[in-house]
């Protein structure tokens, strides 16, 4: 794991006071560490990027809409008055139940940080279902590194067409491809076909933008299946208003640079030529969750999560606790509610230790709360499902006042007045004059991938070389013992 230069260090606290350890900084892992705002311990939170991520926006930064910095406040300076906290940046690696203490690695410095209890919200990755080579060609929507990726891929598709001459070529790159129509594929594939629509519309000579092609594959028979067939045709309609091609019932079985293979409903196999795709088809949980079913009885579903006792805790580790992404509940969804609830609750119950001396077989089975749940489609026209009180149906609406609502609740959600703002102006711009600020695309954001991929090919065969040299020297006989003359030392 570690280079012969790594650096290990034990974390170490003035004094002792209950330690509780937060990994990830998403949903799950900030508010619960704010929970323990006043609590009479010391929270250290350990993430793998320095921000807390307002994922339900990506698409926005994918698509210019909205800059990075307004969805990805850092962590530490949203923590920075909470004097019972520190942040810590690293990527978990290893979890000791036993012994109590996670390890964690920045560059080549491994940190190992006991805990008295653990918070995990590490999240989810995307899923390709076993494909992973796929990513290379199309990449999801779970960072900032990738949104920013697809920014470049989306312009840069246009800036190549701009260049040629050939028309197969123009039209290949000027087909996007998105794939899984869930609220984030739906989200894309309506801003894309914004975007090349009305605000690219005139800006270049060769091609004409308008008639690129935005199509929207889905293996199963609907678009957004969680919120039903009402409303998942409504966003179908809407996207075909916006001339998104959605093709459903349609399974990539294939992936390269030049396009994709689709399987069809009757088994008919074809290829579609396009350069940029994108995956938003599934997701996988934090391989923590491994780590932990390594070490006891924990069990994990076919995602990744890890079946969670009723308290959220991990079996025979009461003071373990797995939220968000991560935890498979029945009746939690994967949103953002389910992790800032799951995250409150894990806060609630160390303080309820604490102040009241509950017991863990005492603490009440953690409840979720449907708040509803609304995915935007395009400019003025979003799909919206809030439980009605009481009974067990769900008050539906779509257009423009489920619009106003996304707007209003994604606003109330985001950390920092400043952002709020920074987001408003930009939207006011973007949904009132169809323009957007954001669309820079820099050489790093377009080879970013490549390039790592050549680092890490590169320093693959550096430490290939390295070993054989190594090999090479034990293996070296000395010219005088080959004299039979035993070697001096
Ligand atoms: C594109 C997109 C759109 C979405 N839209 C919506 C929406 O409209 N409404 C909604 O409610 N939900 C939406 N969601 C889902 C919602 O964002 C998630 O359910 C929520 O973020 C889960 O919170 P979490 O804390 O479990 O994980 P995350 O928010 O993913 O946070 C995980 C954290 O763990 C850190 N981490 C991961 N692995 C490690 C490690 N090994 N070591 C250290 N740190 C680690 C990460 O850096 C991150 O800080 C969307 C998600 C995506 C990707």
């Amino acid at each position: 794991m570690t280079s012969s230069s790594a650096t290990s260090s034990r974390a170490t606290t003035a004094h002792r006071r209950r330690q509780v350890v937060i990994i990830g900084s998403g949903f799950g892992g900030l508010f619960a560490a704010q929970r323990l705002k006043k609590a009479d311990v010391d929270v250290t939170l350990i993430a793998k990027t320095t921000h807390h991520l307002f994922q339900p926006m990506l698409y926005q930064v994918a698509t210019g809409i909205i800059a990075e910095g307004e969805i990805a406040p850092a962590t530490r300076v949203i923590l920075r008055k909470q004097k019972n906290a520190r942040v810590l940046l690293g990527e978990v690696f290893d979890i000791d139940m036993e012994n109590q203490t996670v390890r964690s690695q920045l560059l080549e410095r491994v940190t190992e940080t006991p805990y008295d209890d653990l918070i995990i919200a590490a999240g989810a990755d995307q899923s390709y279902f076993g494909n992973d080579h796929f990513a290379e060609y199309a990449p999801g929507m779970k960072t900032i590194d990738n949104a920013l990726e697809l920014r470049g891929r989306i312009l840069g598709a246009f800036e190549q067409a701009e260049l040629s001459s050939d028309p197969a070529e123009q039209e290949k790159l000027l087909t996007f491809v998105v794939v899984g129509a869930g609220a984030t594929g739906v989200e894309l594939a309506g801003q894309i076909a914004e975007m090349s629509d009305k605000t690219l519309r005139g800006a270049f000579r060769n091609i004409d933008p308008t008639t690129a092609k935005v199509i929207l594959l889905d293996a199963s028979p609907a678009v957004l299946p969680p919120y039903g067939e009402k409303l998942g045709t409504k966003a179908k309609k809407r996207l075909e208003g916006l001339g998104v091609d959605v093709q459903l019932g349609a399974m990539v079985t294939d992936l390269d640079f030049d396009g994709v293979t689709v399987k069809d409903k009757d088994g008919t196999l074809r290829r579609i030529e396009s350069q940029c795709k994108v995956w938003s088809a599934g997701v996988q949980a934090s391989s923590l969750g491994k780590v932990l079913a390594d070490q006891s009885d924990v069990e994990l579903d076919r995602a990744g999560r890890v079946k969670v006792l009723p308290d959220l805790s991990v079996p025979g580790h009461p003071n373990v606790f797995v939220v968000g992404d991560m935890m498979a509940v029945d009746g939690v969804p994967g949103v953002a509610q389910g992790a800032i609830q799951g995250g409150r609750y894990a806060a609630d119950a160390i303080l309820a230790e604490m102040k009241r001396g509950q017991q863990p077989d005492q603490r009440k089975p953690f409840s979720y709360f449907d708040k509803g749940s609304m995915a935007t489609v395009s400019r003025f026209s979003a799909v919206m499902q809030v439980p009605i009180p009481g009974t067990k149906r769900k008050f539906e609406t779509e257009g423009y006042l489920a619009w106003l609502g996304w707007l209003a609740l994604h606003l109330v959600y985001m950390v920092g007045f400043r952002n709020r703002l920074n987001t408003f102006i930009n939207w006011f711009f973007a949904f009132s004059t169809r323009g957007r600020t954001q669309l820079a695309i820099t050489e790093q954001q377009v080879y970013a991938r490549s390039a790592l991929t050549e680092l890490s090919y590169l320093e693959r065969l550096r430490l290939a070389e390295a070993d054989k040299s190594d090999r090479d020297d034990r293996d070296a006989v000395p010219e005088e013992s080959s004299a039979g003359e035993p070697s001096a030392g």
